[in-house]
């Protein structure tokens, strides 16, 4: 199945251009507060973030009718628009043979266990509707010739229910998305930084940001306000948290934040790591193709000395090589698969060998080297799934570089275009952080514990330990439709807040003043230096109790530096930039503190991490005999029922668990019973006043 696409194709999958930005609406007055003058933005709601998911809840709002305005750090910045894999893809249960059973896909949404299953539910009946209204608004997701939608398989997917529209799949998203936002007037406020909500008896009243064009004599932070009656929490994930990590530059999202604002946070301990180029040069996954098409993998250390590390873990080169070449669907790290000689292994390896300070490469003008003793590689000696596999793509050619170029030609454009070619030279990569499935807890419509305030896409905390490929941005299109739904139906937001908001304003004014001290020793730098190696090194794809008990009381340590002495910014421009790292360190201890309560708890390895316990069941073996190093705890029953919801009081944070939410499978809908519901409004339960997430 050669690809004979024309360049010009090849190039539109890969060069995105996005939309030009109407010019942003005026302040509607400026308000003395606390000593500066602050231009004020009223809206009904207000949206942080123009990723996939907070552009969707802005236009689904705008549709029904809602005052909503959006204010993003960088309007083209984030995940959706930055990042992707070989393939970016969307749930999809469209398709010409045999359809979905939307009970099953919720099933394998929520698999990996700690999710609530009417949200895994939600996510699969509502994908339809995502995907289609997507392609309404002109994502070009391919289709046979009889209209069927082409399927694949990802990662935790038996049936098959990916597609993509190729590397920016997203970023297409957002393009269609931003282009309808622009076409239906929504305000939209670029290189606006959220930096505390403002709550007033308990509900949301505003947000306070920093926008460096609103910088004054009067205003040297560029501070602005934006009173509202609903906020939605759409800035995407932690990418910040972790020095390994294939997240874009400058994604924090904003969990700190949230819980400064009282929101809960559930599941944060679960993330997905795996195999990708860092963000220093090109953030990209390694999954897909450039694994299938199975480069020899290598390490260099600090001399120069290449090492074949990967034949100190497998048996003999077959085993390598199949396991190599499983990590293109099996690619987020699985302490399970770590075992048998899976290919968890191959991330084992690479993490280790990246801890002992040597370089790992792939290099795809060489065939893996076989393991000494054994026969060499051939595409004859692989295991029966890969053979077959390379065989149906007609991928017999004799090098990985030119299986690829047959496979899929764009997985080398797209490094080219960041001047890395994979044809002339190995490309360097690690094991990385890549997702937060985690985050802040949510009801069915989306709503927090904080009445008027909601999150969608990866801000938010819908995904359970592991999430299948395709789910994260599945989640943020329902979601950000359904929050939309909820806050019209509402109607909270039909008219921009009256609210006064000075109070509030001169409280989060004050709390900022608190953090910025020219006079400490603390700079951001330091910060970004101390959590993101702790998150790295004792938080990563293995975990011990010991090294994530110091890990928290480091972090706590650090959080209590920032309180007593603050962080000094460099210049005016950075003080955006210095609270979010002072809300990346708090949201850093509460990662720390909530696996670090899980651990003590006797929590097992599930989804992202191995919890290595040397009474642990679960040993994994290699080549030259057992790794007593990685023995870890086998993932318990119990932890899969439940989620950890971790807030913050006064400066602890707190640790509680809760059930998932149950749904009856059985139980059907009816229509002469059901409809008074839909028709009164009765469904978004808006009389229970605030929801409570669990
Ligand atoms: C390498 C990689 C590959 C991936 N592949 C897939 C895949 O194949 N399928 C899949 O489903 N998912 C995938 N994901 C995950 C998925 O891309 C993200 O979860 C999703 O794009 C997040 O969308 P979002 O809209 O929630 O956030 P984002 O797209 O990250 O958008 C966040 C927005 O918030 C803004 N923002 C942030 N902080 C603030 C603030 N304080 N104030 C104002 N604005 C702020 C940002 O500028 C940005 O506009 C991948 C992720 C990575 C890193």
């Amino acid at each position: 199945m050669a690809l004979s696409v024309p360049q010009h194709i090849l190039d539109a999958l890969t060069d995105v251009a996005m939309p030009r930005l109407q010019s942003e609406p005026e302040a509607a007055h400026t308000l003395h507060v606390a000593g500066y003058d602050v231009p004020v933005y009223p809206t009904g709601a207000l949206v942080i973030g123009s990723g996939a998911a907070g552009l969707r809840a802005a236009v689904e709002m705008k549709r029904r009718g809602v005052q909503v305005s959006l204010i993003s750090q960088s309007a083209w910045g984030g995940t959706s628009a930055c990042s992707g894999s070989d393939k970016q893809t969307l749930h999809t249960a469209n398709t010409k043979d045999q359809g979905d059973d939307f009970q099953d896909m919720a099933r394998a949404i929520r698999s990996g266990g700690a999710m609530d299953e009417d949200t895994a539910y939600i996510e699969a009946v509502g994908s339809i509707r995502a995907m289609a209204s997507l392609q309404y608004l002109g994502l070009p997701l391919p289709q046979d010739d009889l209209g069927g939608t082409l399927r694949y398989q990802t990662d935790h997917d038996e049936v098959g229910r990916a597609t993509s529209c190729g590397p920016r799949t997203s970023r297409l998203m957002v393009k269609v998305l931003a282009e309808e936002a622009i076409r239906l007037d929504v305000p939209f406020y670029n290189h606006t930084t959220a930096v505390r909500v403002l709550i007033d008896e308990g509900r949301v009243a505003g947000l306070l940001a920093i926008r460096p064009k609103s910088g004054t004599k009067a205003n040297p932070y560029g501070l602005a306000l934006f009173p509202c009656n609903a906020l939605v929490f759409a800035a995407g994930g932690p990418g910040e948290l972790y020095r390994d990590s294939v997240f874009p530059n400058g994604c924090f999202g904003t969990l700190g934040l949230a819980l400064e604002a009282g929101l809960d946070l559930t599941n944060i301990t679960e993330s997905q790591f795996g195999i990708g180029t860092r963000r220093e040069g090109f953030p990209w996954n390694l999954s897909g193709t450039y694994v299938q098409v199975i480069p020899h993998i290598y390490s260099v250390g600090p001399d120069g000395t290449e090492h074949h590390f990967l034949a100190e873990y497998f048996r003999n080169t077959q085993e390598m090589a199949s396991n190599i070449f499983r990590k293109g669907y099996q690619w987020p790290f699985h302490a399970s698969r770590m075992l048998d000689f899976q290919s968890s292994l191959v991330d084992l390896a690479i993490f280790r060998e990246s801890q002992k300070g040597r370089r790992v490469f792939m290099d795809f003008n060489r065939n893996p080297s076989p393991i000494p003793g054994d026969q060499p590689f051939s595409l004859e000696r692989l295991d029966e799934d890969v053979r077959d596999y390379l065989l149906n793509a007609g991928a017999s050619h004799a090098l990985p570089i030119d299986r690829l170029r047959h496979m899929n030609p764009l997985a080398i454009e797209l490094y080219k275009r960041y001047k890395v070619d994979i044809t002339a030279e190995p490309l360097e990569f690690a094991v990385n952080n890549q997702h937060m499935n985690g985050g802040i807890a949510v009801d069915t419509w989306g709503r927090t514990n904080v009445p008027g305030i909601y999150a969608v896409g990866e801000a938010s905390g819908t995904h359970g330990a592991t999430r299948p490929g395709g789910s994260a941005l599945n989640a943020g299109q329902v979601f950000g439709t359904r929050v939309a739904e909820h806050v019209a139906a509402s109607g909270q937001a039909k008219h921009v807040s009256q609210s006064d908001i000075t109070t509030g304003a001169e409280r989060a004014i004050e709390a900022i003043e608190g953090v910025l001290n020219a006079q400490s020793a603390l700079t951001p730098r330091d910060i970004r230096d101390a959590v993101q190696a702790r998150m790295s090194d004792h938080a990563g794809i293995l975990c011990n109790a010991s090294d994530v008990k110091a890990a928290l009381e480091d972090a706590r340590a650090l959080n209590a530096a920032i309180r007593e002495g603050g962080i000094a910014p460099s210049r005016s421009s950075e003080v955006a930039r210095v609270l979010q790292w002072q809300q990346m360190a708090l949201a850093s201890e509460a990662v720390l503190t909530a696996l670090n309560q899980y651990i003590a708890a006797g929590g097992g390895s599930r989804g992202a991490r191995a919890i290595c316990d040397p009474e642990g069941e679960s040993l994994p073996q290699s080549v030259n005999g057992p790794l007593p190093d990685v023995r870890f705890r086998a993932e318990r029953e119990k932890d899969m029922q439940s989620q950890l919801i971790v807030r913050l009081v006064g400066t602890d944070l707190t640790v509680s668990e809760r059930p998932n939410r149950r749904i009856d499978e059985a139980s059907k809908s009816f229509f002469e019973r059901d409809w008074p519901a839909w028709l009164t409004g009765g469904i978004y339960d808006l009389n229970a006043g605030q929801a409570d997430p669990g």
